[in-house]
């Protein structure tokens, strides 16, 4: 599977899964057959994360296929996107406590042997270390294998599960704060505290088709023992209204213009925000790809006669005219600007998070009781 940074080619994935692939998604999504035949599952992610497609539309082109009832579970699952941003937009201490303990832990783990030979791929476990190669080459994993692959970094091989979640924010190219550190800590049992994914042999074996040999791993460990209560931080979502010669800033999770909610408002400038001073530090394919994506957006405005210019993050303090911006939700661009330029921006949440965010103070099985009313407002 190859991921190709332009919006022409995630439609392209869209409309082929759909009218291929979608019928079998909820009975076959489950396995991973290996990076060459990947058409159980949509491999859409690292498009939706950078809104070059978005939720809506996936959901509203899987409809028009077959119905809601068909379709349920592939909804659900896109929408799980959506719940995780809105569970961590209620409680953005998990985030800054989550890059503070991975701090210590680098200090304390930066010449561990164990820590070297996981990132290394070097381990005595053939299917880790082919995942590790399948992360670094193609920067995707399956969702089942990213839980297996976790479930081992934690359970079998004892490493801190932020070590681990640094490692996939960095090779993956649908890296996303909210998705990324809460699928972690739900696998490691933090965040349904109590209960922990462990992966098992067994269920490795039936899933990859028997792929691996000899894999021995822990598959009777306890959830980590970690009992911190975050309380739920109420956010008002407010839209601004911008004024005249105001402009607008655009960072990397949000590169669909032409499809969002406020492409009729009127801006003096757009700015295309590139970032690659973050705390945790991306592979070289993950930036290239996201340096193309900037470009493909930039590209798409032009062909519009829409005026737009790509910058770095560090020149948005230098920006002299008012400035709107689309929500970049909780993560390292919304961290930049609350530390360099907290008064000047103004936000622009999307409409679909605004009203679905609200139902985020719970579990996914609550927020699945409300995807109905979701989808009858937006689709
Ligand atoms: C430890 C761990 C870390 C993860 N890190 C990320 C991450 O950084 N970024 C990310 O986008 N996803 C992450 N996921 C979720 C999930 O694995 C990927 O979204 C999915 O594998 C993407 O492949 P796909 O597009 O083929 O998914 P499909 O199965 O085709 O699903 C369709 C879409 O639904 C959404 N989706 C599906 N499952 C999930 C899920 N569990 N959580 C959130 N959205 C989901 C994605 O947008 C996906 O594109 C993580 C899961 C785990 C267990």
């Amino acid at each position: 599977m190859k991921f190709e940074p332009s919006r022409i080619k995630a439609l392209d994935q869209l409309n082929s899964f759909i009218k291929n692939d979608l019928n079998k998604y909820s009975k076959l999504r489950n396995f991973d057959y290996g990076p060459e035949k990947r058409d159980n599952v949509s491999c859409l992610s690292p498009y939706i994360t950078h809104g070059i497609i978005s939720e809506l539309e996936v959901i509203k082109s899987s409809l028009k296929k077959s119905s809601y009832i068909k379709n349920e579970k592939f909804i659900q699952e896109v929408l799980w996107r959506v719940y995780w941003k809105g569970w961590l937009e209620l409680r953005p201490k998990v985030w800054k406590d989550f890059l503070n303990q991975l701090k210590a832990v680098k200090e304390k783990y930066n010449n561990n042997s164990n820590y070297l030979d996981a990132i290394q791929g070097n381990t005595d476990l053939e299917c880790f270390d082919a995942w590790v190669e399948e992360i670094k080459k193609n920067n995707y994993l399956h969702n089942h294998t990213r839980m297996w692959f976790a479930s081992i970094w934690i359970f079998t091989l004892k490493l801190p599960w932020q070590l681990g979640a640094e490692f996939f924010m960095k090779h993956l190219y649908d890296g996303d704060a909210a998705s990324n550190t809460l699928g972690w800590r739900w696998v490691a049992g933090i965040q349904t505290q109590g209960k922990h994914y462990l992966a098992s042999e067994w269920n490795i074996n039936k899933f990859t088709n028997n792929k691996f040999k000899n894999i021995k791993l822990k598959e009777n460990e306890p959830p980590i023992d970690d009992y911190t209560q975050y309380q739920i931080e109420t956010k008002i979502l407010n839209n601004h209204d911008p004024k005249e010669n105001e402009s607008l800033i655009i960072f990397d999770n949000n590169l669909g213009y032409e499809e969002c909610d406020f492409v009729n408002l009127k801006f003096a400038n757009i700015y295309l925000v590139n970032n690659n001073k973050r705390e945790i530090e991306l592979s070289e394919n993950v930036i290239n790809f996201k340096k193309e994506l900037l470009n493909d957006q930039k590209q798409r405005l032009d062909n519009q006669s829409i005026k737009a210019e790509i910058i770095d993050i560090s020149e948005i303090p230098k920006i002299k005219e008012d400035i709107s911006v689309l929500y970049p939700t909780v993560g390292e661009n919304l961290d930049y600007l609350t530390k360099n330029c907290p008064n000047r921006v103004n936000f622009l949440y999307r409409l679909i998070d605004q009203f679905s965010w609200s139902f985020c103070n719970k579990g996914f099985f609550n927020f699945k009781n409300h995807i109905p009313k979701i989808i009858a407002k937006f689709v």
